[in-house]
């Protein structure tokens, strides 16, 4: 018997974002800091089997259709092949969002695996502001990723980027230009305040208004009339042609009344929103010895308690204490 997800507001949740983990190979400055982040206890973080069994129930009771591996960083997870390769097994759309370090080595057997579609996150295409903005010196690497990513056919390779005002917020034409010359779909997300300094700010965030501003610069920007449904992404096509330009405004523009999402952290935790502030802990149920009933039971409650919206506007938010990395972006 399937038991839909459904918050108190009618929304159903079909798209499951799972988080393999909270570390990362890259420091980017509006999620992690520098150093002196706390990793979750290896003894806290589900094993294979135990995610797989969590995606399972989901699916197969709960109506999820499209599951999404995210972190951290999903590939620095070792069992992260064999976890797509069963999930795929159950008949459901699976992708993966990476910052694309390892990709160049791991996508073939991603797509042997089923693996449908990545997104690769890249802000830049210069190689010292990729450096200013992760802390590391590795544009190459993503680079060579995106380029294993398409030539195995984890298509269309989606790139997602995110604007620091004073560091990258000049490079958006650039970086579109860039992307189209590969035919990869470029996705601006407004910065959210999830980073693990708390050091985002409502003025200093470069709005969805500015990222179409500084496009239309340089690119002839057309509504892409494409109904946006759950789809957080506005898109436009690029100087009247078939490639699209995405902006997501998830600060600006937000699109909580659509939301189809649900998400599961590397500790086992349901999350029914980034910005909720509670979370429903599967993890101790499952280690107790909870059947798959009473876990979809659980999960199914947890799903009831999923706020309106995210409230970033409201005086009363509060920033949720994990970062965005332990959340699973
Ligand atoms: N490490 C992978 C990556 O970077 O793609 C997956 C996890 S990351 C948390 C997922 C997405 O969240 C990335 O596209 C990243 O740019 C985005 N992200 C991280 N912190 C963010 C923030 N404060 N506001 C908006 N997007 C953010
Ligand atoms: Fe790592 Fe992704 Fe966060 Fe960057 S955005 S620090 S790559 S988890």
């Amino acid at each position: 018997m399937v038991l839909p997800l459904v918050d108190g507001y009618g929304r159903v949740a079909t798209d499951l974002r799972v988080s393999l983990t909270d570390r990362c190979n890259l420091r980017c400055t509006y999620c992690m800091p520098a150093e002196g982040l706390d990793w979750l206890p290896t003894e806290q973080v589900l094993t294979d089997d135990e995610i797989v069994r969590l995606i399972t129930i989901a699916v197969q009771r709960l109506g999820v259709t499209e599951v999404r591996f995210t972190g951290g960083e999903p590939l620095v997870r070792r069992g992260l092949v064999d976890i797509v390769a069963r999930t795929h097994a159950l008949g459901v759309e699976t992708s993966i969002t990476s910052n694309g370090l390892g990709l160049a080595k791991v996508a073939p057997a991603l797509a042997a695996a089923g693996l449908d579609r990545v997104n690769v996150s890249l802000d830049t295409v210069r190689a010292d502001t990729f450096l200013e903005l992760t802390r590391r010196d590795r544009l190459h690497d993503v680079v060579a990723g995106l380029a294993a990513a398409a030539e195995a056919g984890l298509g269309p390779v989606k790139v997602n980027a995110v604007l620091m005002r004073g560091i990258n917020d000049d490079h958006a034409p650039e970086l579109l230009r860039w992307c189209l010359e590969r035919g990869y779909e470029l996705r601006f997300i407004e910065q959210m305040p999830l980073d693990a300094q708390h050091r985002w700010s409502r003025d200093g965030m470069i709005t969805a208004d500015e990222i179409f501003e500084r496009l239309a610069a340089e690119f002839t920007l057309t509504p892409a009339h494409e109904p946006r449904g759950s789809a957080p992404a506005e898109l436009f096509l690029v100087d009247g042609g078939a490639a699209t330009v995405g902006v997501i405004a998830s600060v600006t523009r937000p699109f909580c009344g659509d939301c189809d999402r649900v998400r599961l952290t590397a500790d086992g935790q349901v999350r029914t929103c980034l910005f909720a502030r509670q979370e429903s802990d599967l993890r101790a149920a499952l280690r107790a010895g909870a059947d798959d009933d009473e876990l979809a039971q659980r999960w199914a409650t947890a799903m009831r308690g999923k706020a309106a919206g995210h409230g970033i506007d409201d005086p009363s938010f509060l920033q949720p204490q994990r970062p965005m990395s332990a959340i699973g972006g």
